[in-house]
Parts: C-alpha cells; sequence; structure tokens
C-alpha cells in the first residue's frame, strides 16, 4: 500500500499553485499534478523533498524529472482523453503517471532493468494504465505503434527515425535535444507523410539517451 495523508495532499497544492506561478495553465495538467503522489515515485530517503520543484536521484544513477518539466512537456502534448501515448525513459514512472492520470493510454520504454520492474510494480499498486517495456527507445515501439504523441524524457541527440515514423500524422513528438550544454525543448508536429513542423520551447537539462539497453 502507498501512503497518502493530507500533508501531502497540502503540499501538492502549494505545488501546483507554484506551477501556476511559472507559467502552466493547462487545467488537466496541474490536475494531475494535484492527484499524483509524487512520493510514491521517490526513494524513502528522500520522501520529504517530493515537492519540492527539483529533479532529484532514483535508482541506476538517473533522475526523477522536475514537476516544472513534467507540467510543461505534458502540456505540449495538449493530451486529449484516449490519447495513445509513447513514452521514452520511463525512470520512476512519474511522468507517465501524469499522462496516465490525464486520460492518456501510455506505453513506456526503459532501457535499465531495475527501473522498469520498479516502475511496473508501482503503476500496478497505483492503478495508473500504463503498459511498460524493458527495451531501446532509439527503436520506438513499433508493433504496439502508430503512437498518437511520442514524449522524450532523456536527452537526445537528434530526433531517431524510428520515432518519426511511429507518430500519426496530426500527431507530435515532444523531445530535449542536445545542443552541447543543454536541451533544447522541441515539438515536432506531423503535417503530412514527410512534412514535420519544428518548433523550440526553450532550455532544459536532462540525462542523456544512451544507446541500447542494459
Ligand atoms: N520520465 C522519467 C524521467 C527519468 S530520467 C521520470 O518521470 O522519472 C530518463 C530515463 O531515460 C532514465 O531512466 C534512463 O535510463 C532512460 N533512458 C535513457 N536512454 C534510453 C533509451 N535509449 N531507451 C529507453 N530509456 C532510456
Amino acid at each position: 500500500m502507498i501512503h497518502d495523508d493530507f500533508r501531502f495532499k497540502g503540499q501538492r497544492l502549494q505545488l501546483v499553485r507554484s506551477l501556476q506561478q511559472k507559467g502552466i495553465t493547462d487545467k488537466n495538467v496541474l490536475e494531475a499534478i494535484h492527484a499524483v503522489p509524487r512520493h510514491a515515485f521517490f526513494d524513502v530517503a528522500l520522501i520529504d523533498y517530493a515537492y519540492v520543484d527539483k529533479a532529484y536521484p532514483i535508482a541506476a544513477g538517473q533522475t526523477i524529472s522536475q514537476p516544472y518539466t513534467v507540467a510543461f512537456q505534458s502540456q505540449l502534448l495538449e493530451i486529449e482523453k484516449g490519447d495513445k501515448v509513447l513514452e521514452i525513459g520511463t525512470g520512476s514512472g512519474y511522468q507517465a503517471a501524469i499522462l496516465a492520470k490525464m486520460g492518456a493510454r501510455v506505453y513506456s520504454i526503459e532501457r535499465q532493468r531495475d527501473l522498469f520492474k520498479k516502475s511496473e510494480r508501482i503503476f500496478l499498486q497505483l492503478g495508473y494504465n500504463v503498459k511498460t517495456f524493458y527495451g531501446d527507445g532509439y527503436k520506438g515501439k513499433p508493433t504496439y505503434g502508430p503512437f498518437k504523441k511520442i514524449i522524450v524524457t532523456c536527452g537526445a541527440p537528434f530526433l531517431p527515425d524510428a520515432l518519426k515514423s511511429q507518430v500519426e500524422i496530426g500527431g507530435c513528438i515532444v523531445i530535449p535535444v542536445d545542443n552541447g550544454a543543454s536541451q533544447i525543448m522541441k515539438r515536432f508536429i506531423r503535417l503530412s507523410e514527410d512534412e514535420y513542423k519544428e518548433e523550440d520551447h526553450g532550455a532544459f537539462s536532462f540525462v542523456p539517451m544512451i544507446d541500447g539497453i542494459e
């Protein structure tokens, strides 16, 4: 069982207010942040920091993304109920849980076996609709595609071809692309079979997207 209480709920409300002040306006995103117990995705030792708007270490040298970053990427995806979404980089599972709470059908890939197993357990415990896969996100998930939307939560050197081909026309890919010092948050909207509109949405900092599984 995962424990939740009024203290955590109060902290989540504070977090929602601070995200609003930082420019997050999508009501569905804010509601999901209010609802999802971020502390359930934390190491017990760090649980007091679960509602601080910062990234924190999880297992395997990885991080749980900062709530602002999760909210920002979720907002760029413009999630509608029933959207089929592919996530690259399950990590703690928090981002996937937010998307599931917003009504998306989430498919999420992780290359670190321990993280894959742990997140799978948490989704089951909390009852979120997330299908998890152990594998290499550079390949996407062709057998389950195409996807309405794709989100990458690690810093990619470029937009992988497999992801380009697995997003539906009219759908989009939100991906932080490396520019040396940090990553630029990009949104690629698929306009037709071979046309994509590319947008820039500011600088962010992610752990790197790595080739192959571990
Ligand atoms: N969405 C996560 C963010 C975790 S950090 C969260 O909410 O906590 C990014 C994750 O991407 C790490 O767990 C890392 O192992 C994973 N990753 C890096 N390269 C990958 C790849 N090629 N395929 C799948 N996952 C990858």
